[in-house]
């Protein structure tokens, strides 16, 4: 089973391109082993990245999931024929877009489109996850969700991850008004209620152009390729922070394998348990999940590598 995301900022990319990035990154992660597949892509431009942030109330377009069981060509055939019938531009430009893109080996429901991921918080994909791994207490957080008004779809342990992300993000908004709360707080939340081992990748209608990472036992690493880096002298990390000057074009990979990456760029960070990852705005930011630091735990003590 594998992970795998693909931003670019600042960067002209068709979607054709984007495609095709997530679909080999994909196929480099299919030696791991996997019964089913599953891409989250853009439906259309939701901002220009030189703009200011919009306001959480400017919830983006509907992100398009593409899932099925069997193999990865049968993934992009699928994709392709549904692209077609939804008369979706292939030609279309994005100078900023999020995908991710999944590779799964069940572990709790059967292979089945409905228990691929990305998994989803329900109708209008406000949180999509991607997701390596098992989390251990997802029947009682389950029974929790139900009891708040969530419907499963679907029969796996992952699925309870992007509804309390969703739980979390409503809950917040309603005691603290819009914008309040970050991509991060809400995940740094979610990861307080889970247990298990994980990999994540986070979408969101709610914060887009953005993706958070996390992970607690699986692996994970980022890639980055600055467009003008044809040197040695590439991008480098520096107290958590990859430096780069505010937009700046660049590529960024999120992957579990570095074999999806070095394709793309020779400068991979590996990840390290209990980090979260936040890719925005062209940066990226790395804060560290402390258990013991209250409701938003969040400290900054990664040393620069
Ligand atoms: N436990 C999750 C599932 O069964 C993820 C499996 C995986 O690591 O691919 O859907």
């Amino acid at each position: 089973c594998g992970i795998f995301a693909y931003l670019n900022y600042n960067v002209n990319r068709e979607r054709r391109y984007i495609l095709q990035v997530l679909f080999n990154g994909l196929r480099r992660l299919e030696y791991r082993g996997y019964d089913s597949a599953g891409i989250a892509i853009d439906s259309s431009v939701s901002r220009d990245p030189k703009s200011s942030q919009p306001s959480s109330d400017q919830i983006a377009p509907t992100p398009l999931v593409f899932r099925q069981e069997g193999n990865i060509e049968s993934l992009v055939k699928s994709v392709y024929q549904e692209v077609a019938e939804i008369d979706l531009n292939l030609e279309e430009s994005f100078s900023l877009h999020a995908g991710m893109a999944h590779t799964r080996w069940a572990t709790h429901g059967e292979p089945a489109p409905r228990n691929s991921h990305p998994q989803t918080s329900g109708t209008g994909n406000e949180f999509l996850v991607v997701h390596n791994g098992v989390v251990t207490n997802y029947e009682v957080l389950k029974e929790t969700l139900v009891r708040h008004g969530f419907t499963f779809e679907s029969e796996t342990d992952t699925e309870v991850i992007p509804k309390l992300a969703k739980f979390v993000f409503d809950k917040a908004n309603e005691e603290e008004g819009n914008e309040a709360v970050t991509f991060s707080q809400v995940v740094l939340e979610v990861m307080r209620h889970l247990e298990g081992a994980y990999a994540l990748i986070f979408k969101s209608r709610h914060y887009p152009n953005e993706l958070i990472a996390c992970k607690r036992g699986s692996p994970l690493l980022l890639g980055v390729k600055e467009a003008t880096e044809n040197t040695g002298n590439g991008p480098a990390f520096h107290d958590n922070k990859f430096i780069s000057k505010n937009g700046h074009p660049k590529e960024l990979f999120l992957s579990s394998d570095a074999n999806a990456v070095v394709e793309h760029t020779k400068k991979v960070l590996v990840i390290e348990d209990n980090e979260v990852v936040h890719l925005k705005d062209g940066g990226v930011s790395i804060l560290k999940f402390d258990s013991d630091r209250g409701k938003h735990g969040v400290s900054l003590s990664r040393p620069a590598s």
